[in-house]
């Protein structure tokens, strides 16, 4: 018989081998990746399961990218390409979560993680930024804030981090839990609690319990920062004391909020601020504009002063703070007379954030004969009250001078509007884009935003490319 190896019994392992030499493997990992489009030379590649493809599927693409090991299925080593260093588990998923629960327990970093119906990302971005003024800084990459997401972004926390901040999010009851019993945080940050993914609940009461889940992995002795603002106030804060957190941080502008705005000035692009932050009064600055984020801020500043962070330097680094894209991002236009300015919010939608969004189209300056232009997509995921909820944005669109709606569902705002308000209506994204492109002129501020299903994105990115 030829000499050789089998996959039942190989030649050599390289533990068989490091032992026989008395050599050492010196193979290092640089990252953790689970997608081979953007791995990077050195990563581990954890074939996951997705919705639409197999990982397994893609373990020859990751090694000649420069993989340093694939973490495949048992039963999957036999189609895997030859000469690859390969760890057979018996589930992948599972394995990314070990990694990162053995990532999270050999860490002494503060943590905290940061759920919330909208707000999760710019919170979470602004408090890397508040930290990382202060020692090594660790944060989830984009929104990863689902069972794969945590699990991955925990994985890839460096040991040596001082801080680490977590996005955990969630369209169902009973899926936070699992997710901060992994992530087991100081310091756990509601945002807000809204009418989002409301479908998917009996009530926005079920919501609260929902983003509640969060307080049973908190560690002990941790904190929970709360919105005194929001109706749901003393429902959090019961459900964390339920879990046994005697620290209760409410931020907000109410009288008794202990993370308090004392004063605040908006500007288009901008605010400026003061606060009583549990006694220590900051002034500060965040680089984007709208209340929405200055509250955003508070749950930072309360957040960084629990995790031990010097709050100076955290109120001066919001200073820094940009937009994520498609939230707020701006882009000059040359349209017919002149220059005219587009504010992409087009990543996602909701009643609270189409608020907010429109709030700070009424701030923004337009010049000569310049307007404020509303362009709004359906805002998805709303259930039986969709349609009202869509209406209810009237007096909101106050703010701005000219709305254009695409959608089964903004057609029931586009028929409550006032006609002097009305640009016009089309059933998509795709049929509404010549009527906005027709109507731009110069001096113009022009804010698209829609749910990520309504297709808001392909039209700014056109307008960009036309204009
Ligand atoms: P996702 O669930 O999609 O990950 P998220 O909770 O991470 O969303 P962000 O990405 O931070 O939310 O923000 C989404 C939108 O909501 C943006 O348009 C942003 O400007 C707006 N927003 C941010 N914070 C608030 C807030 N506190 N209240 C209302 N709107 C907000
Ligand atoms: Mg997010």
């Amino acid at each position: 018989m030829a000499a050789g190896s089998s996959a039942a019994s190989p030649l050599w392992t390289p533990a068989a081998l490091a032992r026989a030499t008395g050599g050492r493997l010196t193979a290092e990992i640089g990252g953790v990746s689970i997608d081979t489009r953007t791995l990077q030379p050195g990563d581990v590649f954890f074939a996951l399961h997705g919705d639409n493809s197999d990982g397994h599927a893609y373990v020859a693409k990751a090694h000649e990218r420069g993989a340093a090991l694939s973490v495949v299925e048992r039963s999957r080593v036999g189609e895997m390409p030859k000469g690859v260093a390969l760890l057979a588990v018996d589930d992948v998923l599972g394995a990314l979560e070990s990694a990162g629960r053995a990532a999270r327990a050999r860490t002494r970093a503060r943590i905290v993680g940061v759920t919330g119906s909208v707000g999760k990302t710019t919170t979470k971005e602004a408090l890397a930024l508040a930290f990382a003024a202060d020692g090594p800084t660790h944060a989830s990459a984009a929104s990863y804030n689902n069972h794969w997401g945590v699990p991955l972004s925990l994985a890839r926390m460096p040991a040596a981090s001082a801080y680490g901040v977590f996005e955990l999010g969630m369209n169902h009851p009973g899926e936070i839990a699992p997710l901060v019993a992994m992530v087991r945080p100081h310091v756990a940050v509601v945002t807000t609690v809204e009418p989002v993914h409301i479908a998917q609940f009996d009530s926005v009461e079920a919501i609260a319990d929902a983003k509640a889940e969060i307080f049973t992995g908190v560690e002990p002795g941790g904190a929970a920062v709360l919105n005194r603002d929001n109706p749901h106030f003393a429902r959090l804060a019961a459900a964390a004391r339920a879990a046994g957190i005697t620290n209760i941080i409410g931020f907000g502008e109410a009288e008794d909020a202990d993370a308090r705005l004392t004063r605040v000035r908006l500007q288009p692009h901008m605010s400026t601020a003061m606060a009583d932050i549990m006694g220590q009064s900051v002034s500060f600055k965040v680089g984007l504009p709208g209340r929405h984020i200055v509250q955003n801020a508070l749950a930072v500043l309360a957040a960084a002063k629990l995790a031990g962070a010097d709050l100076c330097l955290a109120a001066l680094a919001l200073s820094s703070l940009g937009p994520p894209p498609g939230r707020g991002v701006r882009t000059p236009l040359a349209v017919k007379g002149g220059r005219a300015m587009l504010i992409d919010e087009s990543y996602n939608a909701n009643p609270a954030s189409m608020r907010a969004a429109l709030a700070v189209l009424g701030t923004t300056p337009v010049s000569g004969r310049g307007r404020r232009i509303a362009v709004l997509g359906d805002m998805l995921e709303l259930g039986t009250r969709g349609e009202a909820m869509h209406r209810d944005l009237v007096p909101d669109t106050a703010s701005a001078d000219l709305v254009f709606c695409a959608g089964p569902l903004m057609r029931a705002l586009w028929e409550a509007l006032p006609e002097s308000r009305r640009g016009a209506w089309a059933p998509d994204a795709t049929a509404l884009l010549p009527r906005v492109a027709e109507n731009l002129r110069g001096g113009d501020a022009i804010m698209v935003k829609g749910s990520n299903g309504s297709r808001m994105g392909p039209l700014v990115r056109t307008l960009i490319e036309r204009f």
